[in-house]
């Protein structure tokens, strides 16, 4: 994403400023102003899901044209969740307002706009917790800090709530572990009990129900699609992969997201997978039903987590395999880990993963029976099962984006950087504040991964964009790698925005450039087919560092 194709110069971008408004944070009107708001989601996809109130609508129409009993509807929709989730209760009580996640979300930082602070931003729906549902709200309203809900709070809890990537940075400076993410979650439940949803949240959760992917890819494309990557790495490797699918019987299902097999830079990632399945003969399989590892519901609904999640389930207990291994993906994860066993678990019927190459059991999947490709591979780094030439990688100076997902739902900090450090010569780690469980968004997840608010995202993923461009500046680093597929999309456009020098890479690619396959021929291009550097190269000045800043 260029300045010309933004429309928005760079240096204009920048101009915002961090005075506090005029206008009463209390006052709800908002602006929707082109590029930095999403749009409606069309009635086909609601009408597929069985959601109320399917119509056509703009978020800038003045009638939105919301069922006549709205309001009833949310409000009964927030007692129903403040009786049924106890977190949500308490986020919406113990907040002292100390102000320690203020400065800590990207798009506040982007944008400088107040109702970004992650305070402020929940305040949108407490003070309606508080004028309906507390003693003191009742009674004193909005000197309590009360607001009704009327039609300008709805459209208000629209924009902001759809301005969050439910990434839970905020959650991790917060002295009460407070979730602003799950309070996020929360609104979209409301907002989609009367049918304001986006585009982008709410229509691959349709496709996935109708074919089994986001993309909403049929299964004979699926099947084609990976055959031509098959094709692609005879090209590169003289050696044809297996491609089992639908494979009744296999040890282990592999499940990935959909836009690894549809869009660069993940179909590099996509051909890994499949050279190191090839490479280590594993019995698995890939299936044109459980196609998509990601799962938008957590952008919508609890409810729609649940009906994503579980066809996976059902194809690994259809295909009677042993356990799942999963893709490069964020949420997907987060999924797992945090919802899927009170939701559709424990997965009883599966087996607790062991790794068929090391023997290593997989402890951590013990109850989901799901094991991320990162801990995989590192275990096989670890037990030398795998024979690399990280060489092959040298042209490359990497530096590691942790998704939010994967680090903070999952604690991924040191898994990626182990494989990275195999594989590739030079890394360098971004600043200390930026990384690991401090990671900053890509600004475009939870659905927000649109065109029409670019102008949004690239304010969103600026705090991202300036570490990478710190450690490019400083030691040259031109591929930021990261293990999620939404990253692999939203990365691209916002580097070569802010820092055009930089490419993105997914983690299994760089594995697959450097792994040896016996009987291959003589490798002369890495996956992107480009020309792999001699290893005679030595314009290198930190040669072999691996440096954290
Ligand atoms: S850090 Fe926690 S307690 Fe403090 S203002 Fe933010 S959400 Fe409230
Ligand atoms: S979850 Fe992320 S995007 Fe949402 S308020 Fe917190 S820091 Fe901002």
């Amino acid at each position: 994403m260029s300045s010309e194709e933004l429309d928005i110069k760079a240096e204009d971008l920048l101009k915002f400023d961090y005075d506090p408004p005029t206008k009463d944070w209390m006052d709800p009107s908002v602006a929707f102003r082109k590029g930095t708001y999403c749009y409606s989601a069309p009635p086909k996809n609601l009408e597929y899901l069985g959601m109320p109130n399917p119509r056509v609508w703009s978020p800038t129409d003045k009638d939105w044209k919301l069922p006549a009993d709205w309001k009833e509807t949310v409000l009964d929709g927030m007692k129903d969740r403040l009786s049924k989730y106890r977190s949500f209760q308490l986020f919406m009580d113990i907040c002292v307002r100390c102000g320690a996640c203020a400065d800590k979300c990207h798009f506040f930082i982007g944008s400088g706009d107040p109702k970004n602070m992650p305070v402020l931003r929940a305040e949108l729906l407490r003070s309606v917790y508080r004028n309906d549902f507390t003693a003191v709200g009742k009674i004193l309203g909005k000197l309590a800090g009360g607001r009704p809900l009327t039609e300008e709070v709805l459209k208000e809890w629209f924009y902001y709530f759809y301005q969050c990537t439910e990434c839970r940075r905020c959650s991790v400076f917060c002295p009460y572990g407070i979730d602003t993410a799950e309070i996020t979650m929360m609104a979209r439940e409301l907002l989609n009990l009367i049918g304001c949803n986006i585009v982008w949240a709410l229509e691959p959760v349709a496709n996935c129900h109708r074919t089994g992917n986001h993309l909403g890819i049929q299964p004979h494309t699926f099947k084609d699609s990976l055959e031509f990557f098959q094709d692609e790495i005879e090209e590169i490797t003289g050696i044809k992969v297996d491609l089992p699918i639908n494979k009744k019987g296999a040890d282990i299902l592999f499940v990935t997201p959909s836009g690894d097999y549809f869009a660069d830079p993940g179909t590099f990632t996509l051909m890994g997978y499949l050279m190191l399945f090839h490479e280590l003969g594993l019995n698995y399989t890939w299936s044109a039903y459980a196609s998509e590892g990601g799962n938008f519901g957590l952008f919508n609904s609890h409810e729609l987590i649940k009906r994503l999640n579980a066809k996976i389930y059902a194809e690994a207990k259809r295909l009677g395999v042993k356990w799942i291994l999963g893709g490069e993906c964020g949420h997907m994860w987060r999924v797992i880990h945090q919802y899927m066993d009170t939701m559709n678990g424990p997965a009883d019927f599966l087996e607790e993963p062991v790794s068929p190459i090391t023997g290593t059991k997989f402890d951590n999947a013990k109850s989901t029976k799901m094991v991320h490709i990162c801990e995989f591979t590192a275990d096989l780094m670890k037990h030398n099962k795998l024979k690399l030439d990280p060489s092959r990688n040298d042209n490359l100076r990497v530096t590691f984006h942790d998704s939010c997902n994967p680090s903070r739902a999952m604690g991924f900090f040191e898994e990626p950087r182990y494989v990275l450090k195999n594989v590739v010569k030079h890394f360098y780690d971004m600043p200390e504040n930026t990384i690991r469980e401090q990671t900053f968004c890509c600004g475009s997840g939870a659905g927000l991964n649109a065109g029409e608010n670019m102008e949004q995202r690239m304010l969103g993923g600026l705090p991202r964009a300036n570490a990478v461009k710190y450690v490019h500046e400083k030691y040259g680093v031109n591929m930021l790698a990261c293990v999620c597929a939404i990253d692999r999309a939203a990365l691209p456009p916002l580097m070569e925005y802010w820092v055009p020098e930089v490419d993105v890479t997914g983690m299994t690619e760089l594995v697959a450039n450097a792994l040896i396959m016996p009987g291959q021929g003589e490798r002369t291009t890495d996956m992107r087919g480009e020309e792999i550097p001699g290893l005679e190269a030595e314009d290198v000045e930190t040669e072999g560092d691996n440096v954290e800043e």
